[in-house]
């Protein structure tokens, strides 16, 4: 045979069957692509490849036959470190023995009666050149430990799978461990690894009486597709009870995540939804198993629809940035102080889509600069023209996310925005959520430390629901504390609660910073928050995000009235 200039060597392929019908039926299928040669048992096939074992490409492998039988066979060849190589196709018309073949390294299978021809033509040539690229040769080899396919002959196999067997149906398993770094650390790797032999057990003891292939792959992630089962449930009470049988004290959790059969799905889509449900149930130790459901398919879609139409959104102008003012309530009567600038998304399809929806699916994705930096630019611009109109602005400030802060070039970015603004440096300032502190507090202090070298003043953001401790933010370079908006909300459902924000305004006095509250809604809780010292107040009792029109009417009403705090701010 010649293709593209080289000479392709003829593949031979020796089909190992003890009836004459399936042998001929089979060379039939094969001998246009293939030399076919054959043996009518296993010790007559084992004479044939010892005599020439290079010769072989494949062998086509019958389970049931005299003499020495298909099983028998592979296990010889699996203990010989050459013959293991030549990859093996059974023939069986029994799923049982279907995964005992596979679980013994054969490569596919082929069910007989053999009536799908171009299909089985396709899996001798697909396995042939997996096993010539040697990939299928390491691939095929099991996870030692837990003694499960690994990942890439998981995917080679369940692939094949949904190829070749269209008309079964299987759903996707996830199985995590919780925290499983922890229970290496506390119990030792030794321990670990014997939960993960567990596991690895008792998925196999279940697959035997069901049908279905599992892998273990990043660590502690179990994958499996199996026949759709009435109740998960049971298998992760199962698979739990395996696990405590072996640990003591420690406490090993599992979490569960399903994603049932769909007609026209594929196992990546499948493998994602069952991951999503997992994930989504990481830490509830009261209810660990989640099957992917309608509701979450549309969540995911949505989902996936913001992320194409990002670019686009970004590039049309459909972000739009509100802003909420920000009142001084020590001054009678409160004046406008600030504000804060907050997106929102009109979708020219979907409407209009609340920071709430969009603004944690790209953190999560790595794309929030797009949506940040436009943000920064929009609203620079925005004060440029506050500045213009009357004379000044008051300080306005921006979200940054938790991935911004891993931008190299930050505080570089938001000062060029500033610059070419025209703004001076207590124009614009830089809202950070409490939780990026605790996350990554070394990181932070030093971009924080770099961004206030360069002027910007510095609100730790929905503080109160990080875990800062006192010690960690007398050491951040932070200049205002915005304390969280359930505080201020449940400030008069209790004593104890109205102290806690007490002790926050406290806090804030002795690291001297100023203090932000947040989402107060009624005159009495601006009348607390004043009584308290509080400094500013941002919330509907004053008013909700404006679009920058409405602001700048309120903005002009609000000057006309004397109600704007002129002091920290510079005119033009
Ligand atoms: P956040 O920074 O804590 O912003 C305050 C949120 O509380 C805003 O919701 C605001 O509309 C709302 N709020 C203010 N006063 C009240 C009140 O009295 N009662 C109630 N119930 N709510 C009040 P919004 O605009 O939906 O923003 C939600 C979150 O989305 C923000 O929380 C912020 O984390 C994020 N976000 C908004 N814009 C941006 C942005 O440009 N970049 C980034 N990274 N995040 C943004
Ligand atoms: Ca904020």
């Amino acid at each position: 045979m010649i293709e593209s200039g080289k000479i392709k060597r003829r593949h031979t392929v020796l089909v190992v069957d003890d009836h004459e019908i399936n042998r001929d039926a089979l060379g039939a299928i094969l001998e246009d692509d293939y030399d076919v040669i054959y043996a009518e048992n296993g010790q007559e096939a084992l004479d044939i490849i010892q005599s020439d074992p290079n010769r072989i490409s494949m062998i086509l492998l019958d389970l049931m036959m005299p003499v020495m039988n298909g099983f028998e066979l592979m296990d010889i060849l699996k203990k010989d470190s050459e013959l293991r190589k030549i990859p093996i196709i059974v023939l069986t018309a029994e799923k049982s023995a279907e995964l005992r073949a596979l679980q013994m390294g054969a490569a596919d299978f082929i069910t007989k009666p053999f009536d799908m021809h171009e299909v089985i033509v396709a899996r001798v040539g697909r396995i042939i050149e997996l096993s010539e690229g040697r990939q299928l040769i390491s691939a095929a080899e099991t996870d030692r430990i837990s003694g499960l396919y690994n990942r890439s002959f998981f995917y080679e196999y369940v692939n094949n799978l949904f190829k070749y067997h269209s008309d079964e149906r299987f759903d996707c398993v996830i199985l995590n461990i919780e925290k499983f770094h922890s229970v290496n650390a506390l119990h030792g790797r030794e321990f670990g690894n014997r939960v993960l032999r567990k596991i690895g057990e008792e998925i196999l003891a279940f697959l035997k009486e069901t049908y279905g292939i599992a892998s273990r792959n990043q660590a502690d992630r179990f994958e499996m597709f199996c026949s759709p089962q009435k109740d998960y449930h049971a298998l992760l009470v199962r698979v739990q009870d395996a696990v405590n049988s072996i640990s003591g004290k420690e406490n090993v959790h599992l979490r569960m995540g399903v994603a049932p059969w769909e007609e026209n799905s594929d196992p990546v889509t499948m493998v994602d939804h069952a991951t999503s449900a997992c994930n989504m149930v990481r830490g509830d130790y009261q209810n660990p198993l989640k099957i992917f459901n309608e509701e979450m398919k549309q969540t995911e879609l949505l989902h996936q629809r913001l992320l194409d139409d990002l670019y686009t959104a970004e590039k049309e102008d459909q972000f739009k940035v509100f802003f909420q003012p920000k009142y001084d309530i020590q001054s009678d009567p409160p004046c406008l102080a600030g504000a804060e600038a907050l997106v929102r998304w009109y979708h020219p399809a979907l409407g209009m889509i609340s920071p709430g929806v969009f603004i944690p699916l790209f953190e999560s994705n790595g794309l929030i600069s797009v949506v940040d930096n436009y943000v920064w630019r929009k609203t620079a611009e925005q004060v440029r023209e506050w500045k213009k109109k009357f004379g000044f602005s008051i300080p306005v400030s921006v979200n940054l996310s938790r991935a911004d802060i891993f931008e190299p070039d930050l505080a570089g970015s938001l000062s060029r925005i500033r610059e070419m603004n025209g703004l001076e440096s207590e124009d614009l300032e830089l809202e950070i959520t409490e939780s990026a502190y605790s996350e990554n507090a070394n990181l932070m202090i030093d971009m924080m430390s770099n961004l206030r070298r360069r002027g910007f003043r510095l609100e730790m953001d929905d503080f109160g629901t990080g875990y800062s401790s006192l010690n960690m933010l007398s050491e951040m370079p932070i200049d205002v504390l915005k304390m969280d908006m359930k505080f201020v909300q449940s400030m008069e459902v209790s004593e104890t609660n109205l102290r806690l924000v007490k002790v926050i305004q406290d806090i804030a006095k002795l690291l001297h910073l100023q203090i932000v509250a947040e989402g107060a809604e009624t005159e009495r809780q601006v009348a607390l928050l004043r009584e308290i010292g509080c400094d500013l107040v941002q919330g509907y009792y004053f008013s909700k995000p404006l679009q920058a029109e409405e602001f700048t009417a309120l903005f002009e009403n609000e000057l006309k009235n004397g109600r704007v705090k002129h002091d920290n701010t510079r005119t033009v």
